[in-house]
């Protein structure tokens, strides 16, 4: 099959519009005809080498929140089959050590990578992978508000749900709370039951964030946030930190309510982080680690959409050939939710 996209010839380097054969469908496999794919900083990540940066995985086709259709499928697939609409999940997981078996698939004990890193993704008309990387995705939920699912909206259920536990009651702060995992954190937690505040340091992203139920927060500098202006209490019982910079979440410790739970997302090397255990016992406050989604969760979450109990929020919905113009927006910090770009647009 001749695949039609965007490679990278190195990592860091620029992408490169090009025509390629994607091969058939090995054993265990599927052929995807990718209808869009999700855009978002996880991508740039990915383009420049932070995941990985092996030479050996290259040229490369980015994006990893891929929605399409199952062209053709290997030997041994029953699942899915021929003509079903899918979503990728974005971890090559091996679907068979301990924690695939027991739904703590982001946990894999023998982990291959990631789709756009170490297999090729969704910035190409085609892409193969494996048929446990594909779960069944509704028709009735459009493609680019679809590829919110696998990992912008996925990975807010995972934090509410299965890591900090939101409910009723519950009073919860947001950092980076206008980009794409951000804005669906406010929804989810709102759903969850909580009071939400959303923190950006763009006031072009406050509607956005009011549109979710959230409370916007302007955080240009963390040391004039205080969430006395929001809440009478003055402090979150759960803070979930988006930005992941020292002082991000050293305000999220100190802001948190005695009982409070913190939660980090990002994988940024060197920062560090000062920590008092004397105010950890004394506050008793939580520091909890969310990664990525399982697949019951990203199945969950394309029910939320179907439901219209969630709403994906991707903003600017592009043809392949505007792709740069969208990660121009994330560059800059001006792009709202998240961006897609769409292959039946080519
Ligand atoms: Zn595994």
């Amino acid at each position: 099959m001749q695949a039609t996209g965007y490679r990278i010839q190195q990592w860091g380097g620029a992408l490169r519009w090009e025509s390629f054969e994607v091969p058939d469908a090995k054993p265990g496999e599927v052929l995807v005809r990718v209808e869009a794919c999700g855009i978002g900083l996880t991508v740039l990540n990915c383009i420049r080498g932070d995941l990985a940066d092996d030479k050996a995985h290259l040229p490369r086709v980015p994006g990893h929140e891929i929605v399409g259709r199952v062209e053709a499928v290997g030997e041994g697939v029953t699942s899915p089959a021929v003509g079903q609409r899918v979503m990728a999940y974005f971890y090559l997981v091996c679907g068979t050590c301990r924690a695939c078996r027991s739904g703590r698939d982001s946990l894999c004990e023998n982990l291959e990578g990631w789709v756009g890193v170490h297999r090729d993704g969704g910035y190409a008309s085609f892409t193969s992978l494996p048929a446990r990387n594909l779960l069944p995705l509704p028709e009735s939920i459009p493609a680019a508000q679809a590829t919110a699912i696998p990992d912008a909206i996925a990975t807010p259920l995972h934090v509410c749900k299965t890591r900090a536990r939101v409910r009723k009651g519950d009073r919860v702060a947001v950092t980076g709370a206008g980009g794409g995992v951000g804005v669906h954190m406010l929804e989810m937690a709102k759903l969850f039951g909580a009071e939400v505040a959303g923190l950006e340091a763009s006031e072009g992203k406050f509607e956005a964030i009011r549109a979710m139920g959230a409370t916007p927060v302007l955080s240009r500098s963390f040391d004039d946030v205080r969430l006395d202006r929001v809440w009478d209490e003055g402090a979150a019982t759960v803070v979930i930190d988006l930005v992941g910079t020292r002082d991000s979440v050293s305000w999220g410790l100190k802001s948190l309510a005695p009982g409070g739970r913190l939660v980090v997302l990002t994988t940024f090397r060197d920062v560090e982080v000062p920590m008092s255990p004397r105010d950890v016992v004394m506050r008793e406050m939580t520091v909890l680690g969310s990664r990525y989604a399982s697949k019951a969760e990203l199945a969950e979450s394309a029910d939320l959409v179907a439901s219209g109990r969630i709403h994906p929020i991707v903003s600017h919905v592009v043809a392949p050939a505007d792709v740069e113009t969208v990660h121009r927006e994330l560059r800059d910090g001006t792009l709202i939710g998240r961006g897609a770009v769409d292959w039946t647009k080519s």
